[in-house]
């Protein structure tokens, strides 16, 4: 079936999605759709909160310095320049949107994370995701331009004469196959942390956009660098991350031997950068139960500052006041993804992202702390601005597909493949297990591919996105014979050389 056409089609509705959609409906009506409930998101999970050079004390060379030093050698200076300068003004607009940060005495209260030299981190208590998402989604269900579709998975970009004009959705409330055709498609499906046993993402994190974008010629990039935190606990509904800010009001990590550990392993001890934190994590857990303790802070102090992990954890029978929290790594970030310009473009006409799912140059080999939810709003309005060409523009023609639906279903084969990815493609990667995966990766394609003669639905889609995603990311981890940033090769422990050149003549 096909959709009345819209000006813009935006596929995902964390912060880059919702943020697209409020700007281009100032330029024409917008399709919103999204897979699951509206809610649900990356962005709705985040605690820590957003990073900004807003205290006189801190400066943009500082916030640019630390970005830099974090990605590691890989991050596209101009890039990150870009995201920091704009940063403030964006704070200031979420503010205009109705988020509220938490203040004191009427100030925007900063707080500090990992890899930050300074207290840079706006933060909603420690749901700040959840409450922009709060924010935001009022501000999109007012909105006359903007038409939701809950429920509706996008399985790929409609292309014509090389452009993109459109998607091939599944509305699975309904069972039908759509054509929605639009001047424009914005991909701001977030990131793939599902493709791991362990991770802190939601069960929307697949990867299909990026999996999409590559099955319509679009170039990813820095797959290899999938940032693993530290602190997860596993609960009784998944695992649920401790946020880093844990740790930068005090934290403490406690290995088996009852004694701190993190100074064994980088001068910053506990507030070291991520990757660092969580191999050292990996490491001592070899020995037994590595745990968070903040119980030498106040009840009073840890209930007010965390009252949301606090919470959490009582429903779980863990009192953070009184007792450690056991914890352990598991993803949580894709630094890389589909290959973006300084406007959001991808290299297909028409076809733009933001967001998670993108790789926009900022992080480099590694994420610096509460830099994603900044990067989501910057790019996402780049694109904005960037569609207001668009207006004079023709929607194409409608499409003939020949895809059919089925209720087939390859719970099994997810789970082998999440627990194959932990193992051999996660916090540390050598070329025989990378080699083994990949094998194994392929087994899996073809069992899909057997699958699909039946026909596609929501479940399968994802897997072959997933199997997509993680063959990539093995092939990525497989080509760079270095240790970097979040990539780590304990068959190639150091960084090469060979890199640094290639860095400095990229620069
Ligand atoms: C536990 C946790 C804590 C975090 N804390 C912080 C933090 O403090 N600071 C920070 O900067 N970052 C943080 N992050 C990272 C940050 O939340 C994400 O990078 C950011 O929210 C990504 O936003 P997004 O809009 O790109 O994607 P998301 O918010 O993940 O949204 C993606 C959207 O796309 C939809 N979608 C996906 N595939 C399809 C499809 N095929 N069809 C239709 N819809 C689809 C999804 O349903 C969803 O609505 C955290 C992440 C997690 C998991």
């Amino acid at each position: 079936m096909h959709m009345k056409p819209f000006d813009f089609l935006v596929i995902g509705s964390g912060i880059a999605g919702l943020n697209a959609a409020l700007g281009l409906a100032k330029l024409g009506t917008v399709a919103l759709i999204t897979k699951k409930d509206i809610l649900e998101s990356n962005t709705n999970k985040a605690q820590g909160g957003i990073a900004a050079v807003l205290s006189q004390h801190d400066s943009f060379d500082s916030h640019i310095a630390d970005t830099l030093r974090v990605g590691d050698g890989l991050c596209d200076k101009t890039a990150v320049e870009f995201l920091v300068t704009h940063a403030p003004e964006k704070i200031q607009k979420l503010i205009d949107l109705g988020v509220a940060f938490t203040t004191r005495n009427g100030v925007i209260e900063l707080s500090r994370e990992a890899g930050h030299s300074t207290n840079r981190i706006v933060h909603a208590k420690d749901a700040t995701g959840a409450e922009v998402e709060r924010a935001m989604v009022a501000q999109a269900k007012n909105n006359l331009h903007i038409t939701l579709f809950e429920h509706h998975f996008a399985v790929d970009i409609i292309l014509e004469k090389g452009k993109a004009g459109g998607a091939l959705v599944i509305d699975t409330k309904n069972n039908e196959i759509l054509s929605f055709l639009s001047k424009a498609v914005v991909l701001a499906t977030g990131g793939a942390g599902q493709l791991y046993q362990y991770t802190t993402n939601p069960k929307i994190a697949t990867g299909d956009g990026m999996a999409m974008a590559y099955r319509a010629g679009a170039i990813l990039e820095d797959l290899e660098f999938v940032q693993f935190h530290p602190t997860a606990f596993a609960g009784k509904n998944g695992l649920f991350l401790i946020s880093e800010t844990v740790r930068g009001e005090g934290g403490i990590l406690i290995g088996a031997d009852k004694k701190p550990f993190m100074h064994n392993y980088h001068p910053s001890k506990d507030l070291a950068p991520r990757d660092i934190v969580s191999r050292a994590v990996f490491a001592e857990q070899k020995k037994g139960q590595v745990v968070l303790d903040i119980t030498h802070k106040s009840a009073d102090f840890i209930m007010q500052r965390f009252p949301m992990i606090y919470a959490t954890l009582k429903g779980e029978g863990i009192d953070m006041t009184k007792q450690p929290i056991p914890i352990t790594p598991s993803a949580h970030y894709f630094c890389g993804g589909i290959k973006t310009d300084l406007h959001g473009r991808t290299n297909i006409p028409c076809l733009y992202a933001c967001g998670e799912c993108t790789c926009t140059g900022v992080h480099g080999a590694n994420r610096l702390a509460s830099n994603s939810l900044l990067e989501s709003v910057v790019f996402s309005d780049a694109v904005v601005e960037d569609c207001k060409a668009y207006s004079s523009q023709s929607v194409q023609k409608n499409p003939l597909h020949a895809l059919t639906l089925t209720s087939s279903k390859s719970d099994g084969l997810l789970s082998s493949f999440q627990q194959i990815i932990w193992k051999n493609v996660g916090i540390v990667r050598t070329e025989y297990e990378l080699q083994q995966a990949l094998i194994y990766f392929k087994e899996v394609e073809e069992n899909i591919n057997l699958l699909f003669k039946e026909g596609i639905n929501e479940s399968l889609m994802e897997l072959k996105n997933m199997v997509t995603l993680g063959t990539l990311l093995a092939q990525a981890a497989l080509t760079r014979e270095e240790s970097r940033g979040c990539h780590f090769r304990s068959d190639f422990p150091e960084k090469k050389e060979a890199w640094e050149r290639h860095i400095k003549q990229k620069k």
